[in-house]
């Protein structure tokens, strides 16, 4: 038997044991064919993801796992990375310093405009690239090499095992990124940031290059559901008293310039990346990843969002849902339902 073989064994001994599973299957099948979007192209390395992979991941705060498709397979975690990077800049400075260096506004704009508040000189949120690249600014650490160990460890914690950063994407985003240059020179100039762009721009480019699956990314939005704790591993990846300011500031402004239109559907704080990833996190519920390459205009998966909005809709999981869902997803795990008993 290959390891393909029992794979899907071993996935369809998932399926028939759990419903929740089987909907997943189900989510699966309904949008595997999907196709509309293109992978990103900015840099050769992105080009080269197949539309085809597809992959979704739920984990619960209490650890329950349910994944389908390509759940192992890696791409770069991109923008993702923003909000996990303001949490560590929050417990490294506080919220009062971050704050006065990073705004909490959503742009209504492309997430790599060339804009900051007049009133400020503030970066308008630390989602778009202005606001985390200063948000990067903020990672303390001697020097290059300990500030990426410090992000690195950040992401073990979150993920609970070590990642690694794909050097040829790094050395793309270095070699083509004087969008991000420019802002961050533009920041210096207002004062916002360290005049050691270099390093900074190096760490956020390195950030970006993290390679991550849907299953990460599900662990990692289930430890900010789970209050910053990370459900699998038990160790805490977030001090408490941030969860809070990290995961608003990914309701309203970590799908780019979609951020309204996913609150008002999906109503979930989430954050996407053009490596084709969304983590998405259900507060005190659960965290959801999903992996497919194909983006919209704006630079989100489209899959990702359908995944998303039907997660949101069937299991009335937005979070300013007040009527009773049709289906209870928390109730029917603790119970063990079956499917057809909804
Ligand atoms: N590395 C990309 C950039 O800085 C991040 C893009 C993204 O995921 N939106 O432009």
């Amino acid at each position: 038997m290959t390891d393909h073989d029992l794979k899907s064994l071993a996935s369809s001994i998932q399926a028939v044991s759990s419903p929740f599973r089987n909907y997943l299957n189900d989510l699966y099948e309904k949008y595997r064919s999907l196709d509309e979007g293109k992978v990103a192209d900015y840099i050769p390395e992105l080009a080269l993801a197949n539309p085809e992979w597809f992959g979704i991941c739920v984990v619960t705060s209490n650890g329950q796992l349910f994944e389908v498709g390509n759940c192992d397979r890696l791409f770069t975690i991109q923008s993702i990375s923003k909000a996990f990077i303001y949490g560590l800049a929050l417990e490294d400075w506080g919220r009062e310093y971050v704050n006065s260096k990073v705004s909490v506004e959503p742009t209504g704009e492309a997430f790599n405009s060339i804009v900051l508040d007049e009133k400020t000189n503030r970066p308008y949120n630390p989602m778009v690239n202005a606001g985390a690249i200063a948000t990067t600014d903020l990672i303390k650490g001697n020097g290059s090499t300990e500030r990426l160990k410090r992000v690195l460890d950040l992401f073990r914690r979150y993920t609970g095992r070590d990642l690694e950063i794909n050097v040829p994407v790094f050395l793309s985003e270095k070699a083509t990124g004087h969008r991000n240059r420019a802002i961050a020179y533009l920041m210096l100039n207002f004062g916002m940031v360290t005049d050691r762009i270099e390093e900074t721009l190096d760490l956020y480019f390195q950030q970006c290059s993290i390679m991550v699956n849907s299953h990460d990314l599900a662990v990692m939005a289930a430890t900010l559901a789970n209050g910053g704790v990370n459900p699998i591993t038990g160790e805490r990846a977030l001090d408490e008293h941030y969860v809070q300011d990290v995961i608003s500031v990914m309701l309203t402004c970590g799908m780019y310039d979609y951020s309204g239109e996913w609150t008002y559907k999906v109503g979930m704080p989430a954050k996407s990346g053009v490596g084709g990833g969304i983590t998405a996190v259900v507060p005190g519920k659960l965290g959801i990843g999903t992996f497919s390459p194909l983006l919209d205009v704006k630079g989100n998966s489209v899959r990702g969002i359908e995944i998303c909005k039907d997660l949101a809709k069937d299991f009335g999981l937005h979070l300013f849902n007040v009527a009773k869902p049709e289906r209870d997803l928390m109730e029917w795990l603790e119970r063990g339902e079956s499917v057809d008993d909804w």
